[in-house]
């Protein structure tokens, strides 16, 4: 059974879910006895996976796809998997892939399941385990079809360079899959980045700010906390409906799911579609004036006080560390 990943980038540069990704997929391969072959597009210097445990990767260099188009990825990854006859497909479950994994698995009539967590439970029958119901519950997901296509949750498996890292070299081929223009058929028309400096996606902190902080030119002492601790910024949905900052910084149920180690929640008062959002961060802490906010309950440090008090004292701390 090969294994194909698809590596993710922005910007011509690896995302830490790519690395994620080649670290769990060694392991699977490990217990499997066969390969790692990856697939990047656009991704430049990709030779770092191969610390990762990846044997090969088939690079797609194409200026069609600088924007994500999700049936056209869907069919440059559905080449790669039959051009390594790969019976296992594996995708980190990102903002992108809630779009592209499922177009994958219908293109290789493979069975799928999104947000898994931890190593196969069983190769034969293949079952995994996956969070349900909003990071509330978790359950056990058999695939019977020859092709499997998985999503990994993101920040749960880790990032390990393999045992054998120091000899491995992957081999890189230019790949020229077919891509037709009905796979254009949605294309994106213009991107609005967030203002943060480090992407949500990608940071290990985030520091979130919520309807408590009144308005948007208050968003200065969050912005300068993130600053101090490399941290992306990010906010409730309201505060984004409201235009005080961008809709790409709005995380929750219907925003960006968030599984960063830290999460720092500021004036969020921590609604069930926020919290459904988040939960899979790993440590989170709370500063809200009202004790009784019902963030503190999932929180593992809370400070209950005037953000406006509490913050600028929390930066100036941390900057003389
Ligand atoms: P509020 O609920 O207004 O809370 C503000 C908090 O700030 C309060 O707890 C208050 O005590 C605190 N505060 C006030 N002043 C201070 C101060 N000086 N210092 C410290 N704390 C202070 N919301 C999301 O965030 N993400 C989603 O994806 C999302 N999806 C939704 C989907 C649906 C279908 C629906 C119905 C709602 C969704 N919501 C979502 C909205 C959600 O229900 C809440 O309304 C929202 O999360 C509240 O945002 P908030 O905590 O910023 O604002």
């Amino acid at each position: 059974m090969s294994i194909l990943i698809y590596a993710e980038s922005a910007e011509g540069k690896l995302k830490k879910v790519a690395l994620e990704l080649a670290s769990y997929a060694k392991k699977v391969a490990e217990s499997l006895g066969t390969t790692v072959t990856a697939v990047t597009v656009n991704a430049g210097n990709v030779s770092e996976l191969s610390k990762y445990g990846v044997d090969k990767v088939l690079k797609v260099n194409n200026d069609k796809l600088n924007s994500f188009t999700a049936k056209a990825y869907a069919d440059v990854i559905k080449q790669a998997a039959q051009k390594e006859a790969a019976k296992l497909v594996l995708l980190s479950s990102t903002t992108d892939s809630i779009y592209l994994a499922p177009l994958v698995a219908v293109a290789l009539e493979a069975g799928f399941t999104s947000n898994v967590v931890g190593l196969p439970v069983s190769t034969s029958p293949f079952q995994v385990k996956r969070t349900a119901f909003s990071n509330k519950a978790f359950n056990i997901t058999e695939i019977n079809t020859d092709v499997k296509v998985l999503a990994l949750a993101k920040n749960t498996y880790g990032i390990f360079e393999s045992t054998d890292a120091i000899n491995r070299v992957s081999t890189e081929e230019d790949f020229n899959p077919t891509i037709g223009d009905a796979d254009f058929g949605v294309k994106v028309a213009s991107v609005e980045k967030s203002s943060g400096k480090v992407s949500i996606a990608d940071a290990d902190i985030v520091v979130s700010g919520g309807r408590g902080l009144k308005g948007p030119e208050n968003w200065g002492m969050l912005e300068e906390l993130a600053g101090v601790l490399g941290a992306a910024t990010a906010c409730s949905k309201p505060v984004s409906d409201l235009g005080w900052r961008p809709h790409g910084e709005h995380v929750g149920q219907t925003g960006k799911p968030v599984a960063t180690n830290l999460y720092i929640a500021i004036g969020i008062s921590g609604a069930i579609q926020h919290i459904a959002g988040i939960n899979s961060s790993k440590v989170k802490v709370v500063i809200n004036s009202d004790p009784e906010a019902p963030f503190f309950k999932v929180a593992d440090y809370g400070v209950v006080g005037d953000a406006f008090e509490i913050v600028p004292q929390l930066t100036a701390k941390l900057k003389a560390f």
